[in-house]
């Protein structure tokens, strides 16, 4: 099967080989994917002259009617997406549920707060300021949907939600949608895409899909165009510093990797119910989507005399959970994508091994369930432990993007807030206890480094949303290595594809525009 690309409006497939998708239990070949021959270029124009006007002329309502209506269609071929994801990810239940469900609720969560921006067509934002002395000349500050395409460049890990999370913003907005999925597992998010193509909800242009590689698209992107990327922090950099970006400008938004953190407070004793909550969310972190989650924790702070009882209790959780094929009903942890990210995992595992002891798995020649482990693509969950973090590296900066965790003992809460800020900027963080001092002075040491903090203390039990669940009515993105962008935080996304720009001249001109402007505080409420 090839995946043929949807680009000006029509379907056609790439030439040559292309790139294989593959069920990362058996190994065998699913699909393949190809841009090669795809006229990039004249997508883009197409996505501009076409997409962009026909989205403008609805107003918010009718995006938003848009919108709803995608929800209805994804959630209406649900059960294919979950076949697709068992298959090419080797996802079960609750892993596909991660990425599609969440896919599905983000874009029905902003077809009803989009309903906040009534029947406006751009947004205006503040109150007018007087320029004059007499009043006759003021200013007025817009926010216009920009007039380009929105470019998505998406991660292999969350096929479904990572195309959601940034379709809804961006077609609320008025911009149209050019997705280019990770090829591993880009069958998801194609599947999708033909889905709301075939229900014919969007106007021509508004979306189209390439796959297979990226090849010169950013080379045709311009000043008008937003690329939204989300992947590693080494492709980042490729993409920030492309040399048409930075020519023209092309804002780029970038969610990258992340060395996450969990801290468990001096206060929290081993055995009591923060404690365990901790013990659980850290499991949870390390085996949901076989660990392969940008916000998963990959550093657990725990004080040093706390650092066994810890470990201990991670293991005998871990132990009690089986790897292998997740067709095996006993099974809880999957694979990893394929043979490469099971390579790039073991080779991260070795590097912090110099530096750290194993508590639990480790073992690279380990037989998962029901699969061959010549052909499959599993890595065993891993526990390691770091008695030194201060002279530790690679703890603190090799993201194992597999089911692996390191526990680091501290010593004092300034020796641990020095340490996590070594992450150089994360996602999230979450700290568990009870002090009120201890928890604002951690918040207040490391916020600055994170996109979002997780407190949980005995009063919010078991009532936190996770440490790795990202909710769009939150923020989501987090500064330096994390990329430095900012996704989702309810209507906030608006502005990634807004331009705001400032009308000085008479009230008459800034009242008309003002009067057809839907109002910005809504994005803010
Ligand atoms: P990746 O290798 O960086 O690839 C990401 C995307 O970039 C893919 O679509 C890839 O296409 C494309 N790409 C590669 N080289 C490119 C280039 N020169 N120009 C334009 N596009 C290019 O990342 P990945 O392996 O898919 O994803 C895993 C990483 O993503 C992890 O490090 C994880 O932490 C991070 N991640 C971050 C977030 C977040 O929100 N912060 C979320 C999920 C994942 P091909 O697949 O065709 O090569």
């Amino acid at each position: 099967m090839n995946l043929a690309n949807y680009v000006s409006g029509e379907w056609k497939s790439g030439g040559g080989a292309g790139e294989a998708l593959v069920d990362p239990v058996s190994g065998e070949e699913l699909a393949r994917v190809s841009s090669q021959g795809i006229d990039v270029k004249q997508a883009l124009e197409f996505a501009r002259a076409e997409g962009g006007p026909a989205l403008c002329a609805l107003s918010f309502r009718g995006r938003v009617e848009l919108l709803a209506k995608i929800g209805e269609t994804l959630a209406a071929n649900r059960d294919e997406y979950f076949r697709i994801s068992l298959l090419n990810q080797g996802a079960n239940q609750a892993d596909a549920s991660f990425d599609v469900d969440g896919a599905i609720y983000t874009m029905k969560y902003y077809a009803k707060i989009g309903q906040a921006l009534a029947e406006g067509k751009m947004l205006k934002e503040g109150a007018q300021v007087s320029l004059s002395k007499t009043g006759v000349f003021v200013g007025q500050h817009f926010l216009v949907p920009a007039k380009g395409a929105a470019v998505f460049i998406n991660a292999f890990n969350f096929p479904a939600w990572g195309f959601c999370e940034k379709a809804a913003p961006a077609l609320l907005s008025g911009v149209p949608i050019v997705i280019k999925p990770a090829s591993p597992t880009a069958w998801l998010a194609h599947k999708m895409g033909e889905d709301i193509v075939k229900a014919n909800i969007l106007p021509r242009g508004a979306i189209s899909i390439l796959c297979g590689s990226a090849r010169d698209l950013l080379e045709h992107t311009g000043e008008s165009d937003v690329v939204s990327f989300t992947g590693s922090a080494e492709t980042a950099m490729r993409i920030r510093s492309h040399t048409n970006v930075l020519r023209r400008s092309v804002r780029v938004n970038v969610e990258a990797d992340s060395i996450n953190s969990v801290i468990l407070g001096p206060d929290v004793s081993p055995g009591t119910d923060l404690f365990e909550l901790l013990v659980k969310e850290v499991v949870r972190e390390m085996t949901l989507k076989a660990g392969q989650k940008c916000t998963a924790i990959r550093r657990v702070f725990v004080p040093r005399q706390n650092l066994k009882a810890l470990g201990d209790a991670i293991a005998t959780r871990l132990s009690s959970m089986k790897t292998g094929n997740p067709r095996n009903a006993e099974v809880k942890v999957g694979p990893v994508v394929n043979k490469a990210q099971q390579a790039a995992c073991l080779e991260g595992l070795r590097r912090l091994k110099r530096e750290c002891t194993v508590v639990f798995g480790g073992d690279e020649n380990f037989q998962p369930l029901d699969a061959d482990p010549v052909k499959s693509a599993f890595v065993q969950p891993t526990l390691l432990a770091c008695e030194n973090g201060v002279d530790a590296s690679f703890v603190h900066d090799v993201e194992v993007f597999g089911p692996a965790a390191t526990l680091i003992a501290y010593d004092s809460t300034e020796e641990m807030i020095a340490l996590v800020r070594r992450g150089l900027g994360s996602l999230v963080a979450s700290i568990f206890a009870n002090d009120p001092a201890f928890l604002k002075t951690v918040v207040l040491g490391i916020g600055d480094l994170h996109g979002r903090l997780m407190v949980v203390d005995s009063s919010v039990g078991t009532q936190y949303t996770g440490h790795g669940n990202v909710v769009p009515s939150c923020l989501h993105g987090g500064p330096g290595r994390a990329g430095g962008g900012e996704e989702l935080a309810g209507l906030r996304a608006l502005l990634l594809y807004h331009r705001r720009f400032v009308v000085q001249g008479p009230p008459s001109v800034t009242g008309a525009l003002a009067e057809r402007s839907a109002d910005a505080g809504s994005l803010y409420s």
